[in-house]
């Protein structure tokens, strides 16, 4: 059996957001393992996320950024100045390589290309069997968790969206603005759907199709809506498809617990690091492996700190969001609409990182329908107790 210091399960966001911080500091001294099934030589995703200024270290390889989005919604449309925030795109394959070129450096850190079976927490350390060898580590980090979805009492949603990157014979995109969400597809069913576009030139763009909801479609059912709303609304005659990107992203108030044993900490997704009111996780997953890092610089372990009342109360307006979309109290285009509409923008940015006080708050909540989110806030707090 091998052991090394830190075992990272998944070469992920998360697994190699987290070997990449660890590789800045002391850390890069300890012996490091990553294991993935996957080699991630393809670009799987698009990472998209706002921030002030370039706090992160990736801003070298943003493929796009953007200070201003467009809105349509209910009556209303408008392009959204972001203020002191940038829109930025990220490409999923930049990000692997660009993270694996740092870590390269580092004759302490190996990769293998194996799947994980078992992952267990041991007395002895973090023990994992994949289908080639058995490996223990002090700290095992896992990303590879799947989540459950299916308890009683917690707010399941899916995220789930197809786009498509096409190539128009006319200019039709204006580089300088995305599409933040334009509420112009049918509403059918539980949740909400909107289009989303990442123009790259006049003729190049993202185009999404976006659905929160319980349940996935069909596969046709995507392309139907994307065929549509490149035709209808986009009066795009001729295009081609270049690439395309199907996701499903979990938006649950399921618990995560990250330290599920002395040895074995979960991470991204797995622990809980995707908002759940909004699907995003990349720059939660930033501050969360920074956080982890730290710690085992400082303590030399990944502390896990107790979740304080403002906490528990933004997870709270997670949830009661996720009831009010999933129980139908009211029009999740609507909801989207008074939020973009009534609030600045950066201000509802600042809200969604949980950056906001408990006064803002609520200055954000008595922007949306009154009657719904008082009874999704009354039916979450009922099912957490
Ligand atoms: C298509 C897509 C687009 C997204 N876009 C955005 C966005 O714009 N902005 C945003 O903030 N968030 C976005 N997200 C959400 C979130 O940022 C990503 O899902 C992110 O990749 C989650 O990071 P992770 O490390 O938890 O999981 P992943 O990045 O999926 O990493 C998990 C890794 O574990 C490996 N693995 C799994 N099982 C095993 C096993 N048994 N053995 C070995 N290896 C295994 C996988 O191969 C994978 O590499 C998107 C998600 C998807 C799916």
């Amino acid at each position: 059996m091998q052991k090394y210091d830190f075992i990272i399960a998944g070469s992920g966001l998360a697994g190699l957001s987290l070997a990449y911080y660890m590789n800045q500091t002391i850390l890069r001294e300890k012996s490091i393992l990553i294991i993935d099934q996957d080699t991630k030589t393809k670009n799987d995703r698009t990472w998209c996320f706002w921030e002030k200024g370039n706090q992160n270290p990736f801003d070298q390889i943003v493929h796009r950024k953007w200070q201003k989005v467009y809105f349509h919604g209910t009556n209303y449309s408008d392009t959204l100045d972001l203020g002191e925030y940038s829109y930025k795109w990220l490409k999923g394959i930049d990000f692997y390589n660009f993270v694996r070129t740092d870590l390269a450096t580092n004759p302490n850190i190996k990769f293998v290309n194996e799947r994980i079976e078992r992952l267990i927490d041991t007395p002895a350390g973090g023990f994992i069997i994949t289908t080639e060898n058995q490996y223990l580590g002090e700290y095992v980090f896992d990303s590879i968790k799947p989540l459950r979805l299916d308890l009683d009492d917690c707010h399941n949603m899916l995220q789930h969206f197809k786009g498509w990157e096409i190539v128009t014979d006319k200019p039709v995109f204006d580089p300088a603005c995305p599409t933040m969400m334009d509420y112009r597809v049918e509403q059918q069913g539980v949740g909400v759907r909107f289009m989303y576009i990442l123009p790259e030139s006049p003729t190049r763009a993202m185009i999404e199709f976006t659905v929160f909801s319980d349940s996935l479609l069909s596969p046709t059912d995507y392309d139907v809506e994307l065929h549509r709303y490149i035709r209808d609304f986009l009066k795009i005659e001729n295009f081609s498809i270049e690439h395309e990107e199907f996701g499903v992203i979990p938006m649950t108030d399921e618990p995560t617990p990250q330290h599920i044993g002395e040895h074995v900490i979960r991470i991204g997704t797995a622990g809980g690091y995707v908002k759940a009111s909004t699907g995003y996780a990349f720059q939660r997953t930033q501050r969360f492996t920074q956080e982890l890092v730290r710690n085992l610089v400082t303590v030399g372990k990944p502390l896990h700190e107790p979740k304080k009342f403002r906490q528990r109360f933004k997870e709270l307006l997670d949830s009661t969001m996720l009831n009010v979309l999933l129980k139908n109290r009211a029009s999740g285009k609507d909801i989207f609409t008074a939020l973009y509409k009534k609030n600045p923008t950066p201000r509802l940015f600042a809200f969604l990182d949980e950056d906001t006080t408990f006064r803002e708050d609520l200055r954000i909540m008595a922007t949306v329908p009154l009657g719904a989110f008082t009874l999704g806030l009354l039916d979450a707090l009922r099912k957490r107790i």
